[in-house]
């Protein structure tokens, strides 16, 4: 995959995301899969994982307190 900032070659790789919810809760996603330029550091996800991490979001606004950490693999 290319990088969308500067062209250049990114590598297959897992990241940690903290998305910030409607509720004043933090949701922490680890090990997700992505795409990481070599040349500048920005992290690139494919579509379907846009998807799921969108819906892990919209479902942890309901259930989030404060700070939750999931890893993506094991949610559904
Ligand atoms: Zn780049």
């Amino acid at each position: 995959m290319k990088c969308v900032r500067c062209g250049a070659e990114a590598s297959a790789g897992l990241t940690t995301e903290a998305v910030e919810l409607g509720n004043g809760g933090v949701l922490v996603v680890r090990h997700i899969p992505c795409y990481r330029c070599g040349h500048c550091g920005e992290v690139l996800y494919a579509g379907d994982v846009v998807t799921r991490l969108e819906a892990l979001t919209a479902r942890a606004e309901e259930l989030v307190q404060e700070v939750t950490v999931v890893n993506y693999a094991k949610a559904s």
